[in-house]
């Protein structure tokens, strides 16, 4: 796969990240299909928990044991701990890939990989002090099952750009796996933002996620998926199903919205 190494998130040229090698085309050399699942986060209903296990447990139902990349956060250990407890369920072990001596070796071998979410920049600046973004893509564009949430969604995007999170440390790079050719923004709402301070509903004048979509949209044309809490996109890497809600932002076009069973392609051009 060749991305645009050039790439500098500060030139004012208007342009597009793009996957030269797109893993459908990958696919008709008769390897193993695409499987990424990628979750926007807020699963905190137990209706969202029970969509959210039948979705993974289906995902990497072809596997014993899940790699698990817990570098958003700060804490690797008990990430790992807790999400092994949260699946438990399902049937699968989880290795958190911070225990691992050869991470190379243990991706290349991994039954699936699920990178969790937390702050996106520490994240992405771990892939790439690890040396992990190449390989994890090769692992996914070879068939190896991919799970994202949150800021595990933003890194299977060309570029982590379209994060929600505050840059706490500076990463070498903004490219990300490229995995799914859109980017996507997590946790999205259509504001207006309403908060209580003390007794009282107050207004909240910052910007809109689409005033920062459309503001990434000066600077790149890459489609944009706003996934609403608790939604999720499958990508068979020609391919997506969302289930749940999203708002798709195509540059000098308004927004759409999309709804549970839409399908789409990598241009965002969603059949209701
Ligand atoms: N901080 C989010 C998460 O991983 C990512 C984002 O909002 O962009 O939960």
């Amino acid at each position: 796969m060749g991305f645009a190494r050039n790439f500098a998130p500060n030139n004012s040229i208007v342009r597009r990240i793009e996957v030269s090698e797109s893993p459908a085309l990958l696919m008709e050399g008769g390897r193993k299909p695409v499987r990424v699942l990628l979750g926007s986060g807020g699963i905190a209903t137990e209706e969202r928990r029970e969509i959210y296990r039948s979705l993974v447990s289906d995902h990497f139902s072809d596997g014993s044991q899940v790699v698990f990349v817990p570098f958003a956060s700060h804490d690797h250990s008990g990430y790992t701990s807790r999400m092994q407890e949260f699946l438990g369920g399902i049937g699968q072990e989880f290795l958190g890939l911070h225990e691992s001596s050869k991470p190379h070796e243990t991706i290349s071998q991994a039954d699936a990989i699920y990178v969790g979410g937390g702050n996106s920049f520490l994240l992405i600046k771990e892939l790439h002090d690890r040396g992990l973004v190449d390989p994890i893509r090769e692992a996914v564009i070879s068939g190896t099952p991919y799970l994202g949430v949150s800021a595990g969604a933003n890194v299977a995007c060309p570029t982590m750009m379209t994060t929600n999170d505050m840059p706490i440390v500076l990463p070498p790079s903004f490219e990300s796996f490229g995995i799914v050719p859109f980017q996507i923004n997590p946790h999205y709402h259509p504001g207006k933002v309403l908060f209580m301070d003390g007794d009282e509903v107050t207004n909240h004048y910052g910007e809109s996620r689409a005033q920062r979509i459309a503001e990434f949209h000066r600077h790149q044309d890459t489609p944009v998926l706003g996934m609403w809490e608790g939604s999720f996109v499958q990508w068979d890497g020609s391919r997506g199903r969302l289930t749940g809600r999203a708002t798709a932002f195509l540059p000098g076009a308004e927004p759409r919205d999309f709804h549970d069973g839409s399908e789409f392609d990598s241009e965002l051009r969603f059949r209701d």
